[in-house]
C-alpha cells in the first residue's frame, strides 16, 4: 500500500472501515434507519453552523453540485459563474444542462476572489437567480473567502451555491452567517469517509424556489427536493447506501470526539508548514496569496515533469501525491493533507520522499524539507 497523500481520496480510519462491514437493517422500511440518517444529518448541520437541513445523497461530490443546479435551475434562468479554478469553471457546465444562461466571473487562478472586484462588477449588472462558488478550488488549491462574497451576494438577493467539498471540516464554515443556499460536500476528502456519499445542506429561501417553479426538476436522481419530507413520510427517493452512511456516521464522530476548532487548527499548523518548508526549499508554490489549508499545490520545477516526479515518489518512496487536472494538468504537484492526512508522520513521510525524489532527478533542494517543516510546526 501507498502512503496516499492526495487531495482526495483520502485515508481511512480503521473504525470507519469497520463501521461499514457491520451487519445492516433494510434502509427502506426499518424506521431506526430513518431515525439514524436524521441525526447523521443533525450532526452535519451543526458542524456547518446551520440552521439548514442537510440531506446525504448516494454519489460523490459532483452529484451534490450536479444536484444543486439541477434543483435550482429553470430554463433561461441568469446563473452568475465566479470562476477563479477550474472547479468554479465547471459550474457552467451544469447549469447549462439544466438550460440555465449563465455569465462568468471571471478572475486570476492564482488568486482568490477579490470581492470589490466582485461588487464593481455587480453594480452593472446583479441580475442573477444564483451565484456558484468554490472554497477550495482543489486543482490549483485556491481558498475563497466564502462568507464575504455569500454576504455580498446575498445583499444583491443573489441566492448562493457552494462547492466546500474540498475544504469543510478542514476550513472554517459558518452557513447561516455565511448565506449559503446550497452547501455541498463530499465523504472523501477532509473527514475521511470512504468515497461514495455527497452531503448538501440547503436553505429555506432553496427549497421554496425548488417548490415554487414552473417547470418540474429535470433530474430524479439529483432532485434536492425529493429529500424534504424523507422523515415526515418515511420514505426515500432511492435505497439509501446504509454501509457507507454508516462509515460516514463514525468519521463524524471521530471528527467530534477530536473537536472542529482542534481539527481546524491542526490543518491550519500543517498546511503553514508545509508552505514554509516547500518555500525554503527553493520549489514555489503555486498561489500567490488564498492558500487552502487542506492542499499544498507546488509548481513543477522547469527542466522536469510531474510524471517524473510523481512516478519516482510513488516507486521508490511509496509516497503517491498528486499531479493536476485541466488547465492545470502537468503544471503543479498537489499534496493533499485533509483529514487523517493531516498528520505529522505523514508529512514527515511526504516531506522526505519529495526531497529525495527532487534529489534523485538532479534537483536538489536548499534545506531539508523534513527538517524545515518540522521547523515550522
Ligand atoms: C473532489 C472535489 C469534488 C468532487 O469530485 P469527485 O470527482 O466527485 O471526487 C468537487 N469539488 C471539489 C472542489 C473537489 O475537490
Amino acid at each position: 500500500m501507498y502512503n496516499i497523500m492526495t487531495p482526495g481520496p483520502t485515508k481511512v480510519r480503521e473504525n470507519v472501515r469497520l463501521a461499514r462491514s457491520t451487519e445492516t437493517t433494510n434502509p427502506d422500511l426499518d424506521k431506526e434507519f430513518y431515525i439514524y440518517y436524521k441525526e447523521t444529518c443533525t450532526i452535519l448541520s451543526d458542524i456547518m453552523q446551520t440552521k439548514n437541513a442537510a440531506y446525504i445523497m448516494a454519489g460523490e461530490g459532483i452529484l451534490g453540485l450536479e444536484a444543486a443546479c439541477a434543483s435550482i435551475t429553470e430554463p433561461g434562468d441568469r446563473v452568475l459563474i465566479i470562476d477563479n479554478g477550474v472547479f468554479g469553471k465547471g459550474f457552467a457546465d451544469f447549469v447549462k444542462i439544466y438550460s440555465g444562461e449563465t455569465v462568468s466571473f471571471v478572475s486570476d487562478y492564482e488568486r482568490p476572489i477579490d470581492s470589490q472586484e466582485l461588487r464593481a462588477f455587480l453594480e452593472k449588472d446583479s441580475d442573477f437567480k444564483y451565484a456558484t462558488l468554490v472554497h477550495c478550488d482543489t486543482p490549483s488549491g485556491v481558498l475563497n473567502d466564502i462568507k464575504t462574497i455569500c454576504t455580498l451576494l446575498d445583499s444583491y438577493g443573489i441566492m448562493t451555491v457552494v462547492d466546500s467539498v474540498a475544504a469543510m471540516f478542514g476550513e472554517y464554515v459558518n452557513v447561516d452567517e455565511s448565506k449559503i443556499d446550497i452547501l455541498c460536500g463530499g465523504s472523501q476528502k477532509v473527514i475521511s469517509a470512504p468515497t461514495g456519499l455527497t452531503m448538501v445542506w440547503v436553505s429555506d429561501r432553496a427549497i421554496k424556489v425548488m417548490e415554487n417553479r414552473k417547470t418540474p426538476i429535470a433530474s430524479f436522481y439529483a432532485n434536492i427536493l425529493n429529500f424534504k419530507n424523507y422523515y415526515k413520510d418515511q420514505w426515500f427517493p432511492y435505497t439509501m447506501p446504509i454501509s457507507d452512511i454508516k462509515g460516514l456516521r463514525i468519521a463524524l464522530e471521530n471528527y467530534l470526539e477530536e473537536g472542529n476548532s482542534n481539527v481546524i487548527e491542526r490543518h491550519k499548523k500543517i498546511g503553514e508548514a508545509t508552505r514554509k518548508a516547500v518555500e525554503q526549499s527553493g520549489l514555489e508554490l503555486y498561489l500567490k496569496d488564498g492558500y487552502s489549508n487542506t492542499v499544498t499545490v507546488i509548481k513543477v520545477p522547469e527542466g522536469l515533469t510531474d510524471r517524473q516526479i510523481l512516478t519516482t515518489m510513488r516507486d521508490k518512496y511509496n509516497v503517491m501525491i498528486a499531479g493536476s487536472f485541466d488547465v492545470m494538468a502537468g503544471r503543479v504537484l498537489r499534496i493533499g493533507h485533509m483529514g487523517e492526512n493531516a498528520t505529522r508522520e505523514n508529512m514527515i513521510e511526504t516531506m522526505n520522499a519529495l526531497g529525495r525524489t527532487m534529489k534523485d532527478l538532479g534537483f536538489p533542494l536548499k534545506c531539508d524539507l523534513t527538517d524545515a517543516f518540522l521547523n515550522a510546526l
